[in-house]
């Protein structure tokens, strides 16, 4: 199999390129005038081909709250957004994946329902030492941690002492370790139901201080941490300085802390922690994403039941849904901000990929998995939940008029048709 086309995205730009498809993989790159002979071509002219996204933030939720979300719709709503690998979360489902009897149980729900890649984060928390290194070895992308309260009570944080020990078990192994970071000591109970009381309540020093705390045991211990979902402006010199000093930390941010923004909160569904900032913070992250800080866009795909999107952000359930418009939503910001198609394959395919430990995904390179994506940068269209494969339609998106249209996603080499589950179940570093 070809597909062909004039701007084909790799990681060294935009080419007129030949994609040649053999078995699933990337056989070889040809030019654009000069493809190799094959039984089935696909000749895309100017529409431009992107990598597959990588989404190394989803929660699934699968099983035991199924009801919020599964791996057949979740994956569903990733083909049909251009995402073609996506790493499940390890808690809101049930049981939380803490132990490799729980990645079991989880692995054997998602088997013959996906219809993308699917990899996975165990987690650590208080007691499962012992278990982060058969997680590991079972071929997890890494182990999650909160530094505050999780939102479920089957997930509870590390303190300090219990972070500084996570970091040291998975520096004797080389694995990863991944935090939400906010100090629970800066968190307080929002004053009222409004958006400000709940912004209020999770200030941006609360972030700081949680990533100077990973970054200050990453460097003790020397393990490789990261950051999920930077939201504050204020944790980008740190991160920085971070970098500069060899501390192997790095960090995320999300689509709706780029475009989105405390002024125009109108309910539940913009509620997520740590919360949509202020306008004037925006300008940092994609400043923090344009010189490497920030290492990636990921979605933090988090959704709920919308009953318990109650109109009260201090007992609304904090959670985005966006994994279906995570590209068109930042490609409408990206390219008003003069960043081109290849910086969003860097920061939503490549980055991801890197960290999730995912050879052969996340760029057009010979070798790596045909997960390909033929994407109209200029067809715009109006978002309408009811029309997202999402398995409830809450998202602050809803009416967003925005650019960028997924024609196809191909998933090593085989158009995504929405009714045959191909995905299969990846491990950490296995091709
Ligand atoms: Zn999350």
């Amino acid at each position: 199999m070809v597909v062909r086309s004039r701007r084909t995205v790799t990681p060294e730009g935009e080419r007129p390129l030949a994609v040649a498809v053999r078995g699933g993989v990337i056989a070889a790159l040809r030019p654009y005038d000069e493809p190799p002979a094959a039984e089935e071509s696909a000749d895309l002219g100017d529409l431009p081909l992107l990598p597959g996204l990588v989404d190394s933030h989803v929660h699934v939720n699968e099983p035991g709250r199924t009801h919020w979300e599964g791996f057949a719709t979740a994956t569903r709503a990733a083909a049909a957004g251009g995402v073609t690998t996506i790493v499940d979360m390890p808690l809101n489902s049930l049981p939380p994946t803490v132990d490799v009897a729980a990645l079991d149980v989880k692995r054997k729900a998602a088997e013959g329902r996906c219809h993308v890649d699917v990899a996975f984060w165990g987690g650590a928390i208080p007691g499962n030492l012992a278990d982060l290194r058969p997680l590991h070895e079972a071929g997890v992308a890494g182990v999650k941690c909160f530094l505050s309260p999780s939102g479920v009570d089957e997930f509870p944080a590390l303190d300090r002492d219990g972070l500084r020990a996570a970091l040291a078990e998975v520096a004797t192994f080389d694995g990863l370790l991944i935090a939400h970071a906010e100090d629970p000591a800066l968190l307080s109970e929002p004053g009222g139901p409004a958006y400000g009381d709940f912004l209020g309540s999770r200030p941006q020093e609360a972030e700081r201080r949680a990533v100077e705390q990973v970054i200050e045991l990453a460097a003790e211990t020397g393990a490789r941490a990261h950051i999920v979902h930077v939201s504050a402006a204020a944790c980008v010199e740190p991160l920085r300085a971070a970098r500069t000093a060899g501390v192997r930390v790095t960090a995320e941010t999300c689509p709706h802390y780029l475009t989105l923004a405390a002024e125009q909160v109108t309910g539940p569904a913009y509620k997520c922690c740590p919360p949509i900032r202020e306008a004037a913070n925006r300008d940092a992250l994609w400043r923090a994403l344009a010189d490497g800080v920030l290492m990636g866009i990921v979605s933090d795909h988090s959704p709920s039941t919308p009953d318990l999107k109650v109109p009260d952000f201090a007992a609304a359930w904090g959670g985005i849904s966006s994994l279906q418009v995570g590209l068109p939503v930042v490609w409408t910001a990206a390219r008003a901000r003069g960043h081109g198609l290849a910086d969003v394959a860097r920061w939503m395919a490549e980055g991801p990929a890197r960290l999730a430990g995912l050879p052969g995904k996340g760029a057009i390179r010979e070798g790596d998995d045909a997960d390909l994506v033929a994407f109209d940068p200029d067809a715009e269209f109006t978002v309408d939940v009811a029309e997202l494969h999402h398995r409830n339609p809450v998202s602050p998106y809803h009416g967003a008029r925005l650019a960028g249209v997924v024609r196809t996603t191909w998933l090593r080499g085989t158009p995504v048709d929405f009714a045959t589950p191909r995905g299969r179940l990846l491990t950490r570093g296995a091709r």
